[in-house]
């Protein structure tokens, strides 16, 4: 199927042109024609699948062709974190670049005033994070009653982030007659409620995460002691010669100590979390873009939404609480068609995670035990058969799709 098969006008087909996409990805393919035809839906599709162009795309069209002028917002995009706002009214202006339409992105941690200046001068489409939305709703610079599309992306990250309620709040001042996108990458139980509630006879779109992605990337497990692990990551970088790496640590703290490590032992390293204001993690997303920054010290929130179709290197210094993140992490080495590495950390303490981990992919990370910093502080001595492969002969490849199932995630929150 081409973008053509679409019926996509003509202002978009050049904007996609531009952008260099030949086809559309699954989630595209599904989504759009019913995002046309004005359905709601709710889709089951994780970052990297190319979701926001599945909704940007009709969505732009739609408000072009219906052609009415207001200065009142007509689509808001709600979304849970700055980084994902910023990316998604990057794609409206890529993709909207011939199209009169007129967006702008609302969050929070910066001054509300450009903000509140844009909205003045009406607008089209609002992406925004909820926190700020409220703000600025409740302060009267926003009113969504002549609304006709609402987006709600990552509603598991929603969530996970304790944003729920603010999202309910939103959705209470939004007109009844509406369509409704629900984007997710899971979808726990308390999502398909509310989902039920927001949505009329939704189509259902869910698509896995491109196979080669996962399939692609090269997983491996290094048991170390929890005190050895900034050494041991130096030596890998040092060994592995590697030009260019992300780094996900569980908390803010530990993300500054490791970056402030590397940095000592030469290495041009930084660290984004919730404590660096805006322009600190745009500039470091930016250096690292650019390869001014070799090594990106991140936690999970920090990192949702980081788009480097060239990374290759993913190192999950501490593991994840919630074994599903392990995939959106590795998920962002190995895009577009490249290849890629994971290389995760496992302390005598994370033992269950990295189980919980290994029953969701379910498959053995590939123990590597030759090298300087072996796990000492546990009794149970993993073994590594010849530095590959687990303990146990895999059940099966990585194929399988691991992070559109509907289990629940287990209540772990992200310390961000
Ligand atoms: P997303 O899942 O929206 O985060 O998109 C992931 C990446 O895929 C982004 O870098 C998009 O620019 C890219 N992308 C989206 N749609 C396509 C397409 N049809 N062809 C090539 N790249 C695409």
């Amino acid at each position: 199927m081409t973008f053509n098969d679409l019926e996509l006008i003509n202002p978009l087909m050049r904007a996609l042109g531009d952008a260099g996409y030949t086809k559309p990805t699954p989630v595209q393919e599904r989504a759009i024609p019913h995002v046309l035809a004005g359905r709601d839906m709710v889709a089951c599709a994780q970052t990297g699948t190319g979701k926001t162009a599945a909704f940007s795309i009709p969505l732009l069209q739609n408000l072009h062709e219906s052609g009415k002028k207001r200065k009142n917002i007509r689509a808001l995009i709600l979304t849970p974190t700055r980084e994902l706002a910023i990316q998604i009214e990057q794609s409206l202006t890529d993709y909207g670049k011939y199209l009169p339409l007129r967006h702008t992105v609302v969050y929070g941690g910066v001054s509300q005033n450009p903000q509140v200046s844009k909205i003045r001068k009406g607008i089209d489409i609002l992406v925004a994070t909820p926190g700020r939305l409220l703000d600025l709703m409740g302060q009267g610079h926003i009113h969504l009653n002549n609304l006709e599309v609402f987006v709600l992306d990552e509603a598991d990250r929603m969530l996970d982030m304790g944003f729920i309620n603010d999202v309910r709040k939103v959705i209470k001042v939004l007109p009844k007659k509406r369509q409704t996108l629900l984007f997710s990458a899971t979808m726990p139980g308390e999502i398909q409620d509310l989902a039920k509630k927001l949505l009329h006879q939704p189509v259902k779109v869910e698509v896995t995460p491109p196979s080669t992605t996962v399939e692609k990337i090269d997983q491996s497990l290094y048991y170390t002691n929890r005190p050895d692990k900034r050494k041991l990551l130096l030596h890998l970088l040092k060994e592995k010669n590697i030009g260019s790496a992300l780094v996900f640590t569980r908390t803010k703290h530990g993300a500054d100590k490791v970056a402030r490590f590397l940095s000592k032992s030469g290495f041009r390293a930084t660290a984004i979390h919730g404590n660096k204001s805006q322009n600190a993690r745009q500039k470091a997303l930016s250096d690292f873009k650019r390869k001014k920054i070799t090594v990106l010290v991140a936690t999970d929130i920090a990192a949702r939404g980081i788009d480097i179709d060239e990374l290759s290197y993913v190192f999950n210094f501490d593991l994840p609480e919630v074994a599903e993140t392990y995939v959106h992490r590795i998920g962002r080495t190995g895009r577009a068609g490249n290849e890629g590495s994971a290389i995760s950390f496992c302390d005598s303490n994370q033992k269950s995670e990295l189980k919980g981990i290994q029953k969701l992919i379910n498959n053995r990370l590939n123990v590597v035990s030759e090298h300087p910093y072996p796990m000492t502080d546990s009794e149970e001595q993993p073994k590594a058969s010849g530095g590959r492969g687990g303990k146990r002969k895999p059940k099966r490849n990585f194929k399988r799709r691991s992070s559109g199932s509907n289990k629940r995630h287990s209540g772990g929150r992200y310390k961000n």
